[in-house]
């Protein structure tokens, strides 16, 4: 009862600058929302930073972030709602904006399933949701790719990425990721914020693993700048 009177009133005024929203409004303030730096690499998918970032360690088809992610911005605030504040319907949300600025492009083509990074489920329970979960519904829902959070899980509990740097985030989700069921030929690998990429990549060497000639491309919402 009070955690929905909290999102009734939260869910009021924008995520990131607190101002009241007006009706058209929804989660962001459109003001706020253009604010946030697009980054449009879904136009050249295989030429920007973030395919970059993964270039020479598995096979991908392509990369594309939504926004660029910087510290202390309003999309900052934006994500730490998403992932602390029991707010999932933003990542439907931005997830929707998300496949509506893909399909202006032909990123989403021959993808035939959306996978999303997964929590591990105690992680999961806790929360009360995967928010890259939560993106990839919202993708889904406009693109109509079916999402799926059967096909690839968690199967180690990982400690939180933030406070650890290069090869000690890498070892610890190598490996921690299976997969559960037979995959289609090309998927989207989603995500809410890449930093180094250990996780993405991480999975995606699972699905690799599960099935060679398999097809990925990643989708996140946001990507951190190499400092
Ligand atoms: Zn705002």
């Amino acid at each position: 009862m009070i955690k929905e009177l909290n999102r009734i009133i939260f869910d009021s005024s924008c995520y990131a600058c607190n101002r009241t929203l007006s009706i058209q409004e929804r989660h962001i303030c459109y003001y706020c929302l253009a604010q946030i730096e697009e980054t449009g690499f879904h136009h050249f998918p295989q030429n920007n930073e973030l395919y970059f970032r993964f270039a020479g360690k598995f096979p991908l088809e392509g990369a594309s972030s939504l926004y660029f992610y910087d510290k202390a911005g309003r999309f900052q605030k934006i994500i730490q709602a998403l992932k602390y504040k029991e707010s999932p319907q933003i990542g439907s949300y931005l997830g929707m904006n998300y496949a509506e600025s893909l399909l202006e492009s032909s990123f989403l083509d021959g993808i035939r399933e959306i996978v999303p990074v997964p929590l591990h489920w105690t992680k999961r329970a806790r929360r009360g949701y995967n928010q890259a979960e939560q993106i990839a519904k919202g993708i889904s829902k406009i693109s109509g790719i079916p999402y799926s959070i059967r096909s690839l899980i968690r199967k180690r509990r990982t400690q939180t990425q933030a406070k650890k740097k290069g090869d000690a985030r890498w070892r610890n989700v190598s490996g921690a990721f299976v997969v559960k069921r037979d995959l289609p030929d090309s998927v989207l690998l989603v995500d809410d914020v890449v930093t180094t990429g250990s996780t993405l990549e991480a999975c995606a060497k699972a699905l690799i693993n599960a099935s060679p000639n398999i097809k990925i491309k990643i989708a996140s919402l946001g990507m951190a700048r190499r400092s």
